[in-house]
């Protein structure tokens, strides 16, 4: 079919006078795999199509440095694979946008959706779509108990493939008591001296027995049923122990440096309640193939899977909505024949220059001795999604801090000493120095860090 490219922008007086819209054929919420196979399929078959990426660029499977399901690749990473999912549905005509969407109206047409910039919350614009492909995943549930917000990313984490690495040699648990625990136990057990299990109950729930064998027979690995974890306890840096409550209420306290979520998760459909129907967790129900509840919008990935949960289930679920909202365009005669085109927040895109690689501490010594204002230090791994994302930008803040701030870069599986020295727990971390190399700040995460710099350039 031939391609087109729709586009116009113009001040829309409906919702806000003062806020930008657009209108598209087709708008994807969420870029993980199944909102980008969504993409490609409707940027070939020439629909408009703009995808809303959200807060994590490429979705849950960048979180993952191993991928081994992958059809075509014996082995692969999260990351790697979504960068060719993204270059792929660019290519395709889709254009992918660092928004998140805030607010939908599916009650009228062509459905509106606000959108927000992912850095800057005052950036908001209006989109019109005549079909919306809902792709938006799941999180990972919390626990809500004292201690957690205060060591997120610096000893409470969701996600042992990302953040395990920082716990070589040491004491974690994992709390849980399904496949997921077990699952992170065992790729614990590979790099920590001691691995804990936390569950609840006094068994595992819906967990292969074979499975649930080999890793429960690990050497390192302990589980402790019918607890509860009360508290998280530190020393306001990083996690020491764990509050825990038996069954019979006797308190004890668990000397443990990191503790690993791994209690479900819950997908992210709140911004539709009451619009479409959900199930009683909070999952889209689907009709026919992916429709939903309202004919024109369509679902797929981890926000209607309850169940499967994995990358190339997105994606074909992904591929059929594509496929689904395509016919209802062409069937509702939806198709616009102008030639239009998409915009997206340019305002992120990267600038390539160079910040420095640092690999020892006696380089980094000598960059800070002769820097004339700050060093930011940006600790990174090759496997971290969110480190990649922004490893795009580091280049062009060296430019840009030009005079202000040194820009250095390293990589913590290859320069240890340093990750240690500066006791990063997390990533992305960036590190500040003064001149006289005293640290004076320190950000976790892409949105403190972003933030953070943006201050530092005005
Ligand atoms: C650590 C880890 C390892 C895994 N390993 C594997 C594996 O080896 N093999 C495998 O097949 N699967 C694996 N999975 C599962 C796989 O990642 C998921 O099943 C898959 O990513 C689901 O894709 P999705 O597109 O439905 O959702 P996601 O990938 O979760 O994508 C959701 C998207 O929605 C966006 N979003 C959220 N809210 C908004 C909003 N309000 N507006 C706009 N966008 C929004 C997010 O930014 C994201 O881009 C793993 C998952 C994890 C966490």
């Amino acid at each position: 079919m031939k391609k087109t490219f729709c586009l116009f922008y113009f001040l829309c007086l409906s919702l806000n006078a003062s806020m930008p819209s657009q209108k598209v054929d087709a708008i994807v919420l969420g870029g993980g795999s199944a909102g980008l196979t969504s993409a490609i399929y409707l940027g070939r078959a020439g629909f408009s199509t703009l995808v809303l990426e959200g807060p994590v660029s490429g979705g849950a499977i960048t979180q993952s440095n191993a991928v081994y399901n992958w059809p075509g690749y014996k082995e692969t990473s999260g990351s790697d694979l979504t960068e060719h999912m993204q270059a792929q549905a660019k290519s395709s005509g889709a254009v992918l946008s660092k928004e998140i969407a805030i607010e939908v109206n599916l009650t009228e047409r062509p459905f509106s959706i606000i959108a927000q910039d992912v850095y800057d919350t005052s950036k908001k614009r209006k989109i019109l779509a005549d079909v919306c492909i809902v792709t938006l995943g799941a999180s990972a549930n919390k626990l809500e108990i004292p201690g957690e917000a205060a060591y997120w990313s610096k000893g409470v984490y969701t996600c042992a493939v990302c953040d395990g690495s920082l716990y070589k040699d040491k004491v974690v648990a994992v709390v849980g008591g399904g496949d997921a625990s077990l699952l992170e136990a065992d790729y614990l057990a590979g790099l920590a001296k001691k691995v804990y299990i936390l569950n609840r109950k006094d068994t595992f729930k819906g967990v292969d027995k074979t499975r649930r064998e080999r890793i429960l027979a690990l050497p390192n690995v302990q589980v402790i049923y019918d607890v509860k974890i009360k508290e998280i306890k530190g020393d306001g840096a990083s996690v020491e122990s764990l509050h825990l409550v038996s069954k019979e209420n006797k308190d004890s306290i668990l000397p443990v440096d990191a503790l690993f979520l791994a209690i479900g998760a819950t997908p992210n459909t709140h911004i539709f309640a009451k619009q479409l129907e959900l199930d009683s967790h909070g999952y889209i129900t689907l009709k026919k193939g992916t429709e939903t509840s309202i004919p024109g919008v369509f679902a797929a990935g981890d926000v209607a899977d309850p169940i499967f949960k994995q990358a190339i289930i997105a994606s074909g679920e992904g591929a059929k909505a594509a496929l689904q909202a395509s016919d209802y365009l062409r069937l509702a005669s939806l198709k616009k024949s102008e030639p239009v085109a998409i915009t997206k927040i340019e305002s992120k895109e990267p600038k390539i220059l160079k910040a420095i690689e640092v690999s020892s501490l006696s380089q980094l010594k000598e960059i800070v001795s002769s820097s004339k204002g700050v060093v930011l230090i940006d600790f990174y791994a090759t496997w971290c999604g969110p480190c990649k994302y922004l490893g795009q930008f580091t280049d062009g803040w060296a430019q840009e801090l030009q005079g202000k701030a040194t820009l250095c870069k390293v990589n913590v599986d290859l320069a240890r000493e340093l990750a240690i020295r500066y006791k990063v727990q997390s990533m992305p971390t960036v590190v500040v120095l003064s001149p006289d190399g005293q640290e004076v700040a320190r950000k976790i995460g892409v949105e403190e860090i972003m933030q953070y710099v943006n201050r530092l350039k005005n």
